[in-house]
């Protein structure tokens, strides 16, 4: 081949994989909420689809642009989580600039990539104070970004919703005094499974705001989706911002049945569903084994079950909303 016909060829080849690319946040901008719904810029009905990564203070390594391009390109994810773990050694509490460098490498990895990042305040108990210093440092620094989701408070657990809610607004007032857009997802008590109160309840006088539902189809079934649909006839949006096929412990084996009626719920009422978790931890949740390269590059070989099931559900549901 001549070098004219090489240059050719390689410009060709950057155009046709830079196409294949699909851009979430080109397409869909400024989300917000229309009614239960997720919505686009343009008033479309959205869905996101991607996986959380584990708790940073854990899992580190997989906290950087590179594997956030792999999960953007491979595994075609609309959306990451960031889980910036709060209560443990190494997490926010005892670390704060180490883990705001690993949850701003995936962030600045989403920008980069083209992707919707969620920024999770990863913690199972109220630590009002810390949260607001790091929810105002975040929506100055990415709150102009489309692509960010802030994630206040992913599992309560003994909390009750009173006490949640109170938190929330003062999280909310927080942002919006900064931000005044961006998606805000909202946690219930019992690791999100009680959207029933919020559905007596709800928070009012704020936009954009989402409630998270989180299942683990080995241990949650019709149940938390009677509780779920009742929140959506009562007008809350709902957001699975946190998921998997195993037990709620991370481990023992895949209920594939539950598993996809809970896929099939999100696709019948068009609801975001964020799969747990980008680590290598011996547990059926953990996707990628101690194989698996920090920065991507995953071969089938590095990932567990969980890992090559996530990526062909991610896959098909890229495909079905291209
Ligand atoms: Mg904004």
């Amino acid at each position: 081949m001549n070098l004219k016909l090489f240059v050719l060829a390689l410009f060709l080849g950057m155009y046709i994989s830079s196409g294949l690319q699909a851009q979430p946040v080109k397409k869909h901008g400024n989300l917000s909420v229309k009614g239960t719904q997720l919505t686009d810029e343009n008033g479309n009905a959205t869905v996101l689809n991607g996986v959380s990564y584990g708790w940073h203070n854990w899992w580190p390594r997989f906290y950087n642009k590179e594997s956030v391009k792999w999960l953007a390109t491979d595994w075609k994810c609309s959306a990451v989580r960031a889980a910036m773990g709060v209560d443990p050694a190494k997490g926010y509490i005892d670390q704060p600039e180490w883990s705001k460098e690993k949850v701003e490498a995936v962030i600045q990895g989403a920008i980069e990539n083209d992707i919707y990042v969620i920024i999770d305040w990863h913690s199972h108990t109220i630590k009002l104070d810390a949260a607001k210093v790091f929810f105002a440092e975040m929506a100055t620094k990415y709150g102009k970004h489309p692509h960010i989701i802030y994630e206040i408070f992913n599992e309560p657990v003994k909390d009750s919703w009173p006490m949640v809610k109170e938190y929330s607004i003062e999280l909310i007032k927080t942002i919006r005094a900064i931000d005044p857009d961006n998606i805000i997802l909202v946690g219930n008590p019992h690791w999100d499974q009680d959207i029933h109160l919020v559905a007596d309840d709800p928070i009012v006088g704020y936009s954009n705001i989402m409630y998270t539902v989180h299942f683990y189809a080995g241990t949650h079934g019709k149940s938390l989706r009677d509780r779920s649909d009742y929140a959506l006839k009562k007008g809350i949006p709902i957001f699975i911002s946190e998921s998997a096929g195993m037990e709620a412990s991370g481990n023992g084996p895949i209920n594939y049945t539950e598993w996809q009626n809970w896929i099939d719920w999100c696709e019948t009422n068009k609801i975001s569903l964020i799969s747990w978790s980008v680590a290598d931890k011996n547990e059926t949740c953990s996707m990628l084994k101690t194989t698996a390269a920090s920065e991507g590059n995953w071969k089938e070989e590095d990932m567990k079950e969980s890992g090559i099931k996530t990526r062909e559900l991610l896959r098909k549901q890229a495909e079905k909303n291209k």
